[in-house]
């Protein structure tokens, strides 16, 4: 998977950073909790969700059950980065968002193989 340029994408958008969530943060740059940044940097055997498939953010905000109140549109594979810009710059996709990081750090035990 091709690696995203968090800081390019927070520059994009049209915010001013100060305006942005410790949420907003973790989705954008894909660290903690999600279970593919604690597999990469060892601290997980698995970067597995709960369900089985790759826990990485865009997992979690379009396909995962266990999120399914805040799912949002699928990026197509190859405008990742557009799509993350038009996440964060619709503010009901943010709201989504922040509640649903909130859900998953509430809840990070339930939402990886351990
Ligand atoms: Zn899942």
């Amino acid at each position: 998977m091709e690696t995203l340029d968090a800081h390019k994408v927070l520059k994009t958008v049209h915010l001013k950073p100060v305006f942005w969530t410790r949420e907003e943060i973790l989705f954008v740059t894909g660290h903690c909790p999600f279970p593919s940044f604690l597999h990469r940097f060892h601290l997980s055997e698995s970067d597995s969700c709960a369900c089985g498939e790759v826990g990485d953010p865009i997992h979690y905000a379009t396909s995962c059950p266990l999120t399914l109140s805040w799912h949002i549109s699928k990026p197509s594979t190859s405008l990742e980065s557009l799509w993350y810009q038009r996440v964060l710059e619709n503010p009901n996709s943010r709201k989504r968002i922040i509640n649903m990081i909130k859900y998953i750090i509430d809840n990070e035990n339930i939402m990886r193989l351990l």
